[in-house]
């Protein structure tokens, strides 16, 4: 999350008549900072992680734990820590060779008032020591985090708070259904009072006429009742209009509803963050992380309770998704467009739908035949001199309307200025972000990848970090090629929501990721790619790419033979005789650089993480979790999930964290404790 700017934020009928200046503006800016960025080169490859927390309050009395809304009083007293300030803190790892020195971790606020972001106080390098201080630095946020909250709360890095939305679960206690949220179950004092947070739920709501509505398939277990009826929802509430939706049929059967943003951007996620040494390289990262997204949502599933019940998906991806959709029924398809200008297939919120890479592999095929885009401001794009393919990207975003619009910044452009730009761009929460460099700052081209979900230590957060980072170097050092069509993606992304898909589904994956040749007479050299080759200042501009008109075929073969389904297994540890893995193409290209043999070790225990998680030899949060309930003496089989259960959950949990720091000591033998857990399998 960028800075807070404070303002006064237009309601949402205000907001909505401002909405086309913001873009036109937004699209003026974006122009001055991409034709000042588009020829910076061999800026550092640097890369940095986030890691979000819940913070709890567990009462040891009454055995029960709450979320903790102190995030206002921990960032304050963080700010106030003077001896904090100026104590000379080092990474830890120090004797590493990382030179961290003096760059405190540094926290920022996030959309829950029960949440904790924490980022390296500076980005990491390029270095393989720096791949080895990450652990210790998220460590050290989570110490220095702790240490700024009361004794009895903590820091936790659980996705979902199992219990929120059920009466009694916060601290300090609000009722429910304010006016910002109109929730039945959470109060609008759950999320940031910062104007922007309420602002936004709000005019979300109001955009589509309606709460945002989330319905997730509760688990069926032995003795859940069929059909279930999630028995929490009150249907005779007359408080708000919105009451009504209930009333009209919003909460479905076998479902575990829930009704307001609280229930997405309340999740804690991992995102990492990778500068790129110019624009072109930062395009290629994207478009190649892209099909990786759904893989690696799939295989840190880390989310399977929603207010008290065990549900049937592992991840939290598209509860957020529906948490921040602000579609109207036009825009869903539920009415006949009227008002609106499009059916827009996807929430703000959702998988990537575009390519951005000038490389002469990327096939017409593999574009998004639905992409809808912004066909004034993509020209407006083009004749500003940018190439077809990266208008085409930023139009697209540019579909979506400005939910806070801060009246201050209407005066005037500030043509120099990102926070028109920012408003739209920071809004489409894609799972990956192309971030241009911020006008003044000596910042690049960057690229954000962010489907990944919190893990419950450290040491996996670091390792899931670890793993990206280096598949970007073997991506990079081999040219590699994950290319897939879009929808096979965002297929993939629907995939990773199935329970155990790490180890029972199987997600569209290309087959062979080594470079050929070009072909000399490719398609790819219609105007569609002008200036491929050409240093990137030079895009071309060309003609629609939406894969319809004209295929790569004669060249290239059909697209559909260079991709196949593929188990998780297969993809991160390679398939006989076909794909050859993601660790063993990290191996290959461990291989190829020079490195000591105990920092290749210490990255092989993590490479070691993944590799288990995908052949099922380590679980996922997900299914830890969901056996820990169903093995709990005090789960009666029917999916609920109780106080005691939850305070126990959360024991464990900080038992985990303690026991690998103690096995870590010994010799880099981690998670045996899930290992064991793991023994109980049925
Ligand atoms: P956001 O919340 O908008 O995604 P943050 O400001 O929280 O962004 O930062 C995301 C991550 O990017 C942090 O880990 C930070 O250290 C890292 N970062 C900051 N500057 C750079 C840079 N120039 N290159 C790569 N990573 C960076
Ligand atoms: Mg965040
Ligand atoms: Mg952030
Ligand atoms: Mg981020």
């Amino acid at each position: 999350m960028g800075l807070l700017a404070l303002g006064t934020a237009l309601d949402w009928p205000d907001a909505k008549k401002a909405a086309n200046q913001v873009r036109e503006w937004g699209i003026e800016q974006l122009l001055t900072i991409w034709r000042k960025a588009r020829v910076k080169e061999r800026d550092a490859l640097l890369w940095g992680d986030e890691i979000e927390y819940l913070v709890v309050a567990i009462d040891d009395e009454q055995k029960k734990v709450r979320l903790s809304l102190c995030q206002a009083d921990v960032l304050k007293a963080l700010a106030k820590d003077e001896a904090l300030a100026e104590k000379d803190i080092t990474v830890p790892d120090l004797q590493n060779g990382a030179d961290h020195t003096g760059a405190l971790p540094t926290f920022h606020p996030e959309f829950g008032r029960f949440m904790l972001e924490a980022t390296p106080g500076k980005p990491w390098g390029i270095g393989f020591k720096d791949l080895l201080a990450v652990e210790d630095d998220m460590k050290l946020r989570r110490d220095i985090a702790k240490k700024h909250m009361d004794a009895d709360q903590f820091p936790i890095t659980l996705t979902t708070f199992p219990h929120l939305g059920l009466p009694d679960s916060l601290r300090p206690e609000y009722p429910p259904s304010g006016p910002a949220l109109r929730s039945q179950f959470v109060p609008d004092e759950i999320a940031n009072p910062h104007i922007r947070f309420p602002t936004l739920a709000a005019n979300i709501r109001s955009r589509r006429e309606r709460k945002v509505e989330l319905n997730v398939p509760v688990f069926k277990d032995k003795n859940t009742p069929s059909p279930f009826n999630d028995p929490i929802v009150n249907y005779d509430l007359h408080k708000w209009p919105e009451d009504d939706d209930v009333r009209n049929g919003a909460a479905k059967q076998d479902c575990v509803y829930m009704d307001a943003m609280a229930f997405g951007m309340g999740s804690c996620c991992l995102q990492i963050t990778f500068q790129a040494k110019n624009i072109r390289e930062g395009r290629t990262l994207y478009d190649q992380l892209s099909p990786l997204g759904p893989i690696m949502l799939a295989l840190t599933a880390a989310t399977p309770i929603y207010k008290g019940f065990l549900v049937d998906t592992d991840v939290r991806w598209n509860q957020i998704s529906r948490a921040v959709d602000d579609r109207t029924a036009e825009e869903l398809g539920e009415k006949p467009l009227v008002n609106d200008r499009w059916r827009i297939p996807k929430s703000r919120y959702a998988s990537n739908s575009t390519y951005i890479a000038q490389d002469p592999r990327l096939r017409p095929e593999y574009m998004d035949p639905n992409l809808i885009v912004n066909e004034e401001l993509k020209a407006k794009l083009v004749d500003g001199g940018m190439d077809d393919l990266l208008a085409t990207h930023f139009a697209h975003l540019f579909i979506r309307d400005p939910i806070v619009i801060f009246s201050e910044d209407l005066k005037e452009l500030d043509p120099e200025g990102s926070n028109h730009f920012e408003n739209i761009q920071s809004t489409n929460w894609q799972h990956m972000r192309f971030k241009p460099p911020p006008p003044g700052a000596d910042i690049g081209w960057r690229v954000e990848f962010r489907s990944m979900e919190i893990q419950i230590t450290d040491f996996e957060n670091a390792a899931f970090a670890v793993f990206i980072v280096l598949i970007t170097r073997a991506i990079l050092s081999f040219d590699l090629n994950f290319y897939v069509p879009i929808p096979r993606t965002t297929e993939n992304m629907e995939t990773a929501h199935i329970r155990d898909a790490v180890m029972k589904e199987k997600f569209w994956f290309r087959k062979d990721p080594f470079p050929k040749r070009t072909p000399r007479q490719s398609p790819l050299q219609s105007p569609m790619l002008n200036g491929i080759s050409e240093p990137p200042s030079l895009g071309g501009t060309s003609t629609p790419r939406n894969g319809t008109n004209g295929t790569s075929e004669t060249c290239f073969g059909p697209v559909e033979e260079e991709y196949t389904q593929m188990s998780i297994d297969e993809i991160i540890n390679g398939a006989q005789d076909g794909f050859p893995g993601l660790i063993p193409l990290v191996e290959s290209y461990l291989d190829s650089v020079n490195i000591d043999v105990d920092t290749r070790c210490r990255l092989a225990v993590y490479l070691d993480l993944i590799r288990k998680r995908a052949d099922g030899r380590l679980w996922t949060g997900s299914k830890w979790i969901r056996e820990f309930v169903r093995k709990h003496p005090e789960y009666k089989g029917d999916s609920v999930v109780n106080d005691k259960v939850v305070y126990d959950l959360f024991e464990a949990v900080r038992e985990i964290e303690k026991t690998e720091g103690r096995k870590k000591q010994r010799g880099w033998e981690m998670l045996s404790a899930r290992e064991r857990q793991k023994g109980l399998d049925d």
